[in-house]
């Protein structure tokens, strides 16, 4: 494949855009290369500005869970537009998709939009330290919980990614209220508790790590966390930015059966639009402005284009409950594919899978917290991605990132993705 004009417009983008880019996952930087521009994008495809058709299995990192240009999202975003773009008014349209979160999510009585996955956990982290009145969170090394100050700590992926897993610019001050436990490792929480008896707000986790590679939670460790929270009287906070509306509809929590006190939202949750949310039951919601006294507002919150764009996925997602069924068989579909192919070729390999979430890691141990997934092989990883590349899948260019299945995807899709792993396998020894 030709990249003639990606290249081109990259090296006009980094003449004006820091590294040419928006956000740092999307540069090539730990693979090597240029990045790809896109120009389009329709179901399971992708189509990038020197005309090449890719199989994409970023999906905008996870919001296009039915697709590229889905039309009931694109039709709901283009009637609203024509009604005007932003207000800072209330709107029905905002209580129409919080009644419709609300019914799907267990556990919430409430919910408050925002415009990004960071701005969800940031705010979720903050309500969490108003209505505890205590300072400190546990996070677990490898989790991404947006580039907040306080979750800027072995923050996984795109941190990781870019080897700078503490990034200068954060405080001393923010980081000692930030305590770091392995992922799957209850010993070491229960410890930090010993440690700072009464001074933890809440537990932040990615219910099924996701910005590692995918790393399901190991068995008990969920409830085990909960348990914790419940005897320490600190709220669990799920951030299911990565996993709500994907994994089932009402997230993780109604996957294995364990109750958060905040749940945090993003991606899927806007339809391909910029969204964020959080939410509680009420005696925890109500402790935000105005009601109560942790502050939390935005000019753009709720906005028209984004709630229609959320809304509509939500229904479909809601009317349809076959679509995360349907996503889990795909999905193992790929995984037995690859993996036979891999291991016909003799490559050492893990895969990790929990319904539409991915991600193949080289390494020949388990994969169950960030060490073991930074032990993996990167120098495979970089030619596995090139490989790919050049037979016409678009995966992360990252080790460190899940793969994200999309109910576009066909069987044909799938195989030519697994003949192309067949054909890169060779040269992965
Ligand atoms: C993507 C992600 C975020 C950050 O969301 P943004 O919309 O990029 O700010 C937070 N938490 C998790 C688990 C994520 O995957």
């Amino acid at each position: 494949m030709i990249y003639k004009r990606s290249s081109a417009l990259f090296a006009e983008a980094q003449q004006v855009i820091p590294g040419g880019v928006n956000s740092p996952v999307r540069a090539f930087k730990a693979v090597g290369g240029d990045p790809i521009f896109v120009k389009e994008a329709k179901g399971a495809y992708l189509y990038d500005e020197d005309g090449n058709r890719l199989i994409d299995y970023i999906n905008s990192w996870g919001p296009m869970i039915l697709g590229h240009a889905y039309k009931p999202v694109v039709d709901a975003v283009v009637e609203k537009a024509q009604k005007g773009t932003s207000f800072g008014m209330p709107t029905q349209i905002e209580t129409e998709i919080a009644q419709l979160a609300v019914k799907m999510v267990p556990g919430i009585d409430k919910i408050r939009f925002v415009n990004s996955g960071t701005e969800a956990c940031m705010s979720a982290v903050r309500l969490a330290r108003g209505f505890t009145g205590r300072d400190k969170i546990i996070k677990f090394a490898g989790c991404y919980h947006g580039h907040s100050d306080s979750f800027l700590i072995q923050a996984g992926s795109g941190a990781v990614t870019f080897g700078t897993p503490n990034s200068p610019g954060v405080t001393a001050g923010t980081a000692k209220d930030t305590l770091l436990a392995p992922y799957n490792n209850l010993t070491e929480v229960q410890k930090l508790f010993e440690a700072n008896e009464n001074e933890i707000a809440a537990i932040i986790i990615e219910p099924v790590a996701g910005n590692m590679g995918c790393i399901p939670p190991s068995e008990g460790f969920l409830e085990g966390l909960r348990e914790l929270c419940d005897t320490h009287k600190t709220l669990l906070i799920f951030d299911e930015v990565m996993t709500g509306f994907r994994l089932a509809a009402g997230g993780v929590q109604e996957l294995m059966g364990v109750q958060a006190d905040i749940v945090t939202f993003g991606k899927v949750i806007g339809g391909g639009l910029p969204v964020g949310a959080f939410a509680a039951r009420n005696e925890i919601m109500d402790y935000l402005a105005p009601v109560g006294p942790v502050y939390q507002a935005g000019t753009l919150s709720g906005n028209p284009l984004a709630m229609a764009a959320g809304l509509a996925m939500l229904k479909e997602l809601d009317s349809d409950p076959q679509i995360f069924k349907r996503l889990e068989e795909k999905t193992e579909y790929l995984h037995k594919g690859m993996s036979k192919v891999l291991t016909e070729n003799g490559v050492v390999h893990t895969i990790n899978r929990l319904g539409s979430m991915i991600s193949v890691h080289f390494a020949e141990k388990p994969v169950t917290d960030f060490a073991s997934a930074a032990n993996a092989a990167t120098d495979t990883f970089k030619k596995f991605f090139h490989g790919m590349l050049a037979e016409g899948i678009y995966i992360a260019p990252s080790a460190y990132e899940t793969w994200f299945i999309t109910d576009a995807l066909t069987y044909q899709d799938l195989d030519e993705t697994i003949n192309a792993v067949a054909k890169v396998a060779p040269g992965l020894k």
